[in-house]
């Protein structure tokens, strides 16, 4: 569902890691995934931070050791 606060277009949807509910606010990447896909999975800010982190340490990992 969508809301206005302050002149800022959010959606209230829950995050499919955490199972937060969380605002996805206007003007982020995050907004327009769920604005095309209102039923598809979000995240929330934190898991996507941190989902990127360990791709991250995982591809550090994988160029200090080579691939396997
Ligand atoms: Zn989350």
């Amino acid at each position: 569902m969508q809301e206005q606060i302050d002149g800022v277009f959010r959606f209230r949807t829950t995050c499919y890691c955490c199972k937060r509910t969380f605002y996805a606010i206007e003007g982020t990447q995050v907004y327009d995934h769920v604005k095309r896909n209102r039923k598809g999975l979000h995240c929330c800010e934190e898991c996507k931070n941190r989902i990127e982190l360990e791709a991250r340490l995982e591809l550090g990992r994988r160029l200090l050791y080579g691939k396997f």
